[in-house]
């Protein structure tokens, strides 16, 4: 069993109290930003409390296109039973989903928003909704259209089936809001959201725990100025307004029953695991959320990882493998030097 609380009991902005959600106590947070898509700012507390805060030291990444590398991450999926699915911001780049990295970066995917001066935190956060509900919603509803029509890249099979491979399947810890795991075909009951979903809502006060799927809200955004046309959903209970059940900035609301409830499912899947690996897709440092998911899995079950990231690829130890390359393209690569046998129809 691994031996740590989930992401949403500490994701948290500013200093307060939380509940956590694995021991139902309360515990005391210092942290400055709350990640929801892209991840800046200051590194938080960690949220695994069995495994050094600190970072251990990194290797060199192997080379980024060297034909080594990708053979040692292909050997390591061979000795594995368990796959493990650490997915970030990255992992969706090749999608043709949005990168909000940056300022300019977000601007440029919500040019409405430059012209109102705000930038990706601002627009992310409960407050948001309270201050400007039509553009919050303009904003989260054309972000839900777009997750809802797109075709996750060639990749997200490729892992699917190696972990239907593997005598214990597959799990997937995501810091991503965008259903795309789901999207691809992954079982929805081993997808762990630690930042929750855009694909189901919760009451904005909240005067209840409830949390619904969006399904039958279809958003029809005015993009030019990121404002949304039709009525907003709203609660079922107290007819206040709805918003994403996604853990934003500055969010004193979020509901995090269902992450938590993912979370312990997770935890009860990897405990059968003996040779788990890690593959770990456009995870960043700068909230390092998913990576410290990512070692504390290796540290703790005993598994090897191979990171995917065409930034920062640098690996724990010589036993792991760093790839300096995007996802599609890695995955790729790696399904080449496994050969024929691993395959996967259509892929
Ligand atoms: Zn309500």
């Amino acid at each position: 069993m691994l031996d740590f609380a989930p992401l949403g009991a500490v994701a948290q902005l500013g200093e307060r109290r939380v509940r956590n959600a694995k021991v139902g106590s309360s515990i005391l947070l210092r942290s400055t930003k709350t990640p929801e898509r892209t991840e800046t700012g200051p590194r938080g507390p960690f949220p695994f409390p069995a495994f050094p805060a600190k970072e251990p030291a990194l290797t060199d990444a192997r080379p980024p296109e060297h034909e080594a590398a990708l053979q040692a991450a292909a050997d390591l999926i061979g000795q594995a039973d368990a796959l493990v699915v650490a997915a970030g911001a990255g992992m969706g780049i090749d999608s043709g989903l949005p990168d909000f990295r940056g300022r300019e970066g977000f601007w440029r995917a919500y040019p409405a928003l430059r012209a109102s001066g705000l930038d990706f935190h601002e627009i992310a956060s409960p407050q948001a909704f309270r201050d400007t509900p039509g553009l919050a919603w303009g904003f989260y509803g054309h972000r839900l259209a777009l997750y809802r029509r797109t075709r996750p890249h060639a990749g997200f099979a490729l892992l699917r089936h190696w972990g239907s491979l593997m005598q214990q399947g597959c799990v997937v810890f995501t810091s991503n809001v965008d259903g795309q795991f789901q999207q691809a075909g992954f079982d929805a009951d081993r997808v762990h959201e630690c930042h929750g979903s855009i694909h189901h809502l919760q009451c904005l006060q909240p005067c209840c725990d409830d949390i619904w799927e969006a399904g039958a809200f279809v958003p029809e955004v005015d993009e030019q100025h990121c404002r949304l046309l039709n009525a907003p959903p709203t609660c079922p209970r107290c007819g206040g307004l709805a918003r994403p059940n996604i853990l934003m900035f500055g969010d004193d609301g979020w509901l995090e029953r269902r992450s938590a409830a993912q979370w312990a499912q997770l935890q009860r899947q990897l405990s059968q695991a003996r040779r788990p690996l890690v593959i770990e897709l456009g995870a960043g440092t700068a909230i390092p959320s998913v990576r410290h998911f990512s070692h504390a899995a290796v540290h703790q079950l005993g598994g090897r990882l191979v990171r995917i990231n065409p930034d920062e690829p640098a690996v724990p130890t010589t036993r792991d493998v760093g790839l300096a390359m995007g996802a599609s393209q890695a995955l790729a690569g790696i399904a080449r030097v496994l050969g024929p046998q691993w395959a996967a129809a259509g892929t």
